[in-house]
């Protein structure tokens, strides 16, 4: 062993020793229909406007740390409560961890419904929490019973809810959130409206209902994965203590810029995310057509589909240059199961015509 090995071995947690790194496949060359991006590229004029705005950013500066207009323009077009505070990420993967951070007492539990964004529970067991997770019913619906056991049973400091749920594309019934939100007074409810976009529902409105309730939203699926630029609101007792966790300048300046001026033009994603939707449909009944294939009902940008067997399918799709997420070994429910983002017309029309071959194979 060398010895940086050796002081690798020396320093690092086991937790992290044992951990694989977040993996993502080269997709170069393929049609990319794996991680839920937008596939559309802002219109000509508005990337000019973007052009000629960032090019006036201070660099030398560091942002300042209030963000206020950005949180202003956020707090407009994402139609955030006025009593609600909120708080910023480097996308939500940061909110989620510094959730964990800050929630990281000795025996602190992080809960969510399984199978779920894996996040929750890499970032809970990296910052020395305990991950519980609750299984769906087959059909990917929350198992409310199984889910209120498990948090009288552990306690949890924070539920996960992914509403839309990926990697199932499920919206949960929002009468069984509700009750189990009311029935854990001593617990934090994040619901994850990542895939808001997609669906229309919200639980932003109702965030004075519950003392217990915080929002999380992100301009990933929206179309601006590359910003990264997420944020939690909820009740400012509860962000001013998260966001004493927030490195003060998480994100940067051309992000800050980036996104005001986009969210002036937040009709021009808004009207593609209605394209997407409008496209998820069709892409669904065509699906749903081919024998052997099972496709499940989504609310978000993707699809979740069951074949026969999804290890040949999806060698079978990226050898066509077409590249897709496995998710079949991700949780016993998942088995057979593919993960496919919609694209543009073309773009499904080629992952459709290479997965009839594939099935072929
Ligand atoms: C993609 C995704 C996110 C990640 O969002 P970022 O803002 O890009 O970090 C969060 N939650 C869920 C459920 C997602 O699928």
């Amino acid at each position: 062993m060398s010895a940086s090995a050796k002081l690798a071995q020396r320093i690092f947690r086991a937790e992290v020793l044992g951990m694989h790194a977040y993996a993502v496949p080269d997709a170069r060359g393929m049609v990319k229909l794996d991680a839920m991006e937008n596939p559309y590229a802002l219109p000509e004029a508005l990337r000019a406007k973007l052009a000629a705005r960032l090019a006036e950013v201070a660099l030398n500066r560091y942002p300042v740390p209030s963000y206020a207009e950005l949180i202003a323009a956020l707090r407009a077009g994402m139609e955030i409560p006025a009593a609600a505070s909120v708080i910023l990420g480097n996308g939500s993967d940061e909110l989620i961890s510094m959730l964990s951070v800050a929630c990281a007492k000795p025996g602190a539990v992080m809960l969510a419904p399984l199978p779920g964004f894996v996040m929750y529970k890499m970032s809970a067991e990296l910052a020395g929490c305990r991950f519980v997770g609750v299984p769906l019913t087959p059909q990917f619906q929350l198992d409310a019973t199984a889910m209120r056991a498990a948090i009288a049973e552990h306690k949890p400091a924070v539920v996960y809810v992914a509403y839309p749920n990926n990697p199932t594309g499920t919206l949960f019934d929002a009468a069984d959130v509700a009750r189990l939100i009311a029935a854990a007074p001593a617990t934090l409810f994040v619901i994850d409206e990542a895939y808001q976009p997609f669906t229309g529902k919200t639980w932003m409105g109702r965030l004075g209902e519950f003392p217990n309730l915080a929002v999380m939203r992100t301009v990933s699926k929206l179309g601006l994965a590359g910003l990264r630029l997420g944020l939690l609101a909820g009740p400012p007792e509860l962000v001013s203590e998260l966001d004493k966790v927030r490195p003060p300048y998480n994100v940067n300046v051309l992000t800050e810029v980036a996104a005001v001026l986009l969210l002036e033009d937040k009709a021009v994603l808004d009207e593609q995310a209605a394209l997407l939707r409008a496209e998820r449909e069709t892409l669904r009944a065509e699906l749903a057509a081919l024998p052997g294939v099972e496709v499940f009902a989504s609310d978000a940008n993707f699809l979740l589909l069951r074949v026969p067997d999804a290890a040949a399918a999806f060698h079978g799709l990226r050898q066509r240059e077409v590249l897709v997420k496995n998710v079949s070994t991700m949780h016993e429910l998942l088995a057979g199961c593919l993960r496919v983002t919609v694209g543009t017309p073309e773009e499904n029309r080629r992952f459709l015509d290479a997965f009839q071959q594939a099935l072929q194979d």
